[in-house]
């Protein structure tokens, strides 16, 4: 039996999108292949609000994380960091012996104004990366806040994780500044993982002339060269299939409209939350509470596993807690091709099993 995902990707899939990865193949250096990306771009510069170039990376949404901060880091770059995911980036920064610095958020708490007026004054650094929403403690930073007081710091580098946001709330990418916006085909996107997406800016590119060793998978300058100089393509073979699917999805997204498909996943998330106060409490700090999913305290003490057994019986699954937070926590994800219903039956699904746990 399928088990509905309520975890913060993979997530769900429609299966008209799952069918459009048996598409045929074609030469990756064919005018479709070509056309593929083109439309693509088009498509995804309307969700990510930009008029730049958009490269696809055949990874998950951490290749893209680490190909950046590696080839765009001439100088140091800081890591604002509110949980798992930011840490990973500093991992990756210093994997690849870039010079690199982390601000840490207590758990649960976001990145705040201050503290990016704190370190981007020191003039240290040339690149800060910021989560836009953190996966593991359900945390959604004050990314409009975090653009005005970087405005004071306008030649440091934005690099922004939306990995599990793009698609679930509106990210006016070059409204706010961001430099690189990072996602991928899994979250919120709703297609199968194995993609990583982001939008660069030209000034971005320029910079990372000046690092000598960018790698070349992952290099930002490398995918840019083939777009631009080989008519949208790419310098190793793409997965195509992820393209047929992403292409045909976004023409799903623009169709639901992108107001109404953040209507949705906010009625979603309010929904959640309330449910979760009611029934136990919230992990993160309401105020930062995140759009796509829902970190929850394990206030009454139960076996998260029990809970997801049993829930799985019923042709569901949510997640448990992140890292050291697996039993203390668990996560609903309310991204993607989900509605409200479906949180309406899995919020009662885990109230009625409640009580049969141990
Ligand atoms: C899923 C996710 C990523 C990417 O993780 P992968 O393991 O590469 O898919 C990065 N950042 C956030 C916030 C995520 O949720």
């Amino acid at each position: 039996m399928h088990k509905k995902l309520f975890i913060p990707g993979p997530t769900e899939v429609a299966p008209d999108v799952l069918q459009k990865m048996a598409t045929p193949m074609i030469g990756h250096r064919s005018k479709d292949a070509s056309n593929l990306q083109r439309e693509i771009t088009e498509k995804l510069r309307k969700v990510m609000y930009t008029a730049n170039p958009i490269l696809l990376s055949t990874s998950s949404g951490s290749g893209l994380m680490e190909g950046s901060i590696r080839s765009l880091t001439a100088k140091r770059a800081i890591v604002f960091s509110v949980g798992a995911f930011g840490n990973r980036w500093f991992k990756m920064a210093e994997a690849n012996n870039v010079p690199a610095d982390k601000c840490e958020s207590e758990m649960g708490q976001p990145t705040t104004p201050e503290m990016v007026d704190k370190y981007l004054a020191t003039g240290k650094y040339d690149v800060m990366t910021v989560t836009h929403n953190e996966t593991s403690t359900g945390v959604m930073n004050p990314v409009e806040e975090i653009a005005e007081v970087r405005k004071k710091y306008p030649d440091v580098l934005w690099l922004l994780d939306a990995v599990s946001s793009m698609a679930g709330i509106k990210i006016e990418v070059d409204r706010l500044g961001v430099d690189v916006c990072i996602t991928s085909t899994q979250k919120a996107l709703a297609l199968p993982p194995g993609m990583a997406i982001c939008s660069v800016t030209p000034r971005a590119l320029e910079h990372g002339k000046q690092v000598k060793h960018r790698g070349w998978y992952l290099d930002l300058l490398e995918l840019y060269k083939y777009v631009e100089t080989k008519d949208h393509q790419y310098s190793a073979t793409p997965s195509l299939s992820h393209m047929f699917a992403l292409n045909y999805q976004l023409d799903r997204i623009l169709a639901e409209g992108l107001e109404n498909r953040y209507a949705r996943h906010k009625a979603m998330a309010e929904y959640t939350r309330e449910w979760a106060t009611k029934h136990f409490s919230l992990f993160p700090n309401p105020k930062y509470a995140s759009q796509t999913l829902t970190t929850i305290n394990n206030t009454v003490n139960m076996s998260v596993k029990g809970l997801n057994d049993a829930l799985g019986k019923l042709g569901m699954q949510i997640s448990n807690g992140y890292g050291d937070l697996k039993e203390k926590t668990f996560r609903i994800a309310h991204m993607g091709e989900l509605t409200l219903n479906d949180i309406k039956e899995v919020t009662a699904a885990i109230e009625r099993i409640i009580p049969t746990l141990k």
